[in-house]
């Protein structure tokens, strides 16, 4: 069979333009390299924890259609995240708030915390914000930055926070009130049953196929693609067979382990904020969905580059990045049948909420098939 749309990659973003598509009256031929669906969401259960096996995911958003969109698909939980930091043997809680600024500095109202801040943001004299260092000092000055945010970062990133983009410690809340909340999103949770099954419905379509364990390389070289339209979510630099250049993104090693206790931690998120842990953090899988097996799992997140053979997980959206992924835009106009989405293929640090509405976005531009 010929589809319409040949849609190349299984995650969120390739599944919900499936699922649009289908629904306009469209076939679809999903393939993916990997040997099961959902992408970098894909969730596996182990002795009944499900296991986000590429990195933790927390669905939160503020946009309403795309809330009501996902809960068509599953039913969400009332999983909040708030991460605690450990640096040396201090405790903390995330995101920045008077919790934080309490432990740190022995305070209580948020008007002292903002004095300290505030005499700490003068003596560095930051007025318009350069990087993600200078950002991060203006927000909270320079003792979180020193404890929380520098060794983190630089952990996460492998490179100096100067070099950094601001808008990526902008992601964090910073507030003067005692709420742990790490997302000031009005909608949060966690699927229950996992999100490998929220693909599985998006997917489970007359309509789609869906082909797993194929790379796009081979597949072009034995079928012809002339007349169907491809959504390709890859790397978009992968794509061209890296002719500009490549591009740089962050890889996670992640190292999992099912332990004989039933609570390791104490919840799900737990970051290691200094330099001289190797790891940046450890999920505890279970505490996601209040999990009360006798086991438990947990998974250590380990940043490096990414190189050929590795997971790209997030894209390294410094000026020289940017710079290359712009060129390589201008390739994609050129392509006719062509469309590129999603993290790898927009080459952009996207939530799981923006991942749909571009999805949606996108479909919604195409006519229903007549
Ligand atoms: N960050 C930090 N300290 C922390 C947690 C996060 O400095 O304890 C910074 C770090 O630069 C990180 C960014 O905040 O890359 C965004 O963190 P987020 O938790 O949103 O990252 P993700 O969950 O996408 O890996």
């Amino acid at each position: 069979m010929q589809a319409d749309y040949l849609i190349v990659g299984a995650g969120l973003y390739g599944a919900v333009c499936a699922h649009e598509l289908a629904e306009k009256g469209y076939t679809c031929m999903v393939i993916d390299r990997r040997d099961h669906i959902a992408g970098n969401i894909y969730t596996e259960n182990i002795h009944g924890i499900n296991v986000h096996r590429y990195g933790a995911h927390i669905f939160h958003t503020s946009d309403r259609e795309v809330w009501q969109y996902i809960c068509q698909f599953a039913e969400f939980n009332q999983y909040i995240n708030s991460p605690v930091a450990f640096y040396q043997d201090e405790v903390y809680n995330l995101p920045f708030n008077m919790n934080t600024f309490a432990k740190m500095w022995g305070i209580r109202t948020p008007e002292e915390a903002k004095r300290i801040i505030r005499g700490q943001v003068e003596q560095l004299g930051i007025t318009e914000p350069r990087n993600l260092e200078e950002q991060a000092l203006s927000l909270v000055g320079t003792d979180i930055y020193r404890k929380l945010i520098k060794g983190y970062t630089e952990k996460q990133w492998g490179r100096d926070c100067s070099e950094l983009p601001a808008f990526i410690i902008k992601r964090l809340p910073c507030r003067f009130t005692y709420d742990n909340n790490y997302f000031n999103d009005r909608y949060q949770g966690i699927p229950i049953g996992g999100y490998t099954a929220i693909v599985e419905r998006m997917l489970n379509d007359g309509r789609i196929q869906v082909q797993l364990g194929t790379d796009y390389a081979d597949y072009r070289k034995t079928h012809d693609l002339s007349g169907c339209q491809i959504i390709y979510t890859g790397c978009i630099d992968e794509y061209f067979g890296y002719s500009l250049g490549t591009l740089q993104y962050r890889s996670v090693r992640f190292e999992t382990e099912e332990l004989p206790v039933e609570n390791y931690q104490g919840n799900a998120v737990v970051n290691y904020t200094e330099r001289s842990v190797p790891y940046t953090r450890i999920i505890e899988h279970k505490h996601f969905e209040f999990g009360t097996q006798p086991t438990t799992v947990i998974s250590r997140e380990y940043s490096q580059e990414w190189s050929l053979g590795l997971e790209p997980y997030y894209p390294v959206n410094d000026e020289r990045n940017q710079e290359l992924f712009r060129a390589y835009e201008q390739l994609a106009g050129k392509e006719k049948n062509v469309s590129f989405g999603g993290r790898l293929g927009n080459y952009r640090y996207y939530d799981m909420d923006k991942v749909i509405r571009a999805a949606l976005d996108y479909t919604e531009t195409i006519a229903s098939r007549k």
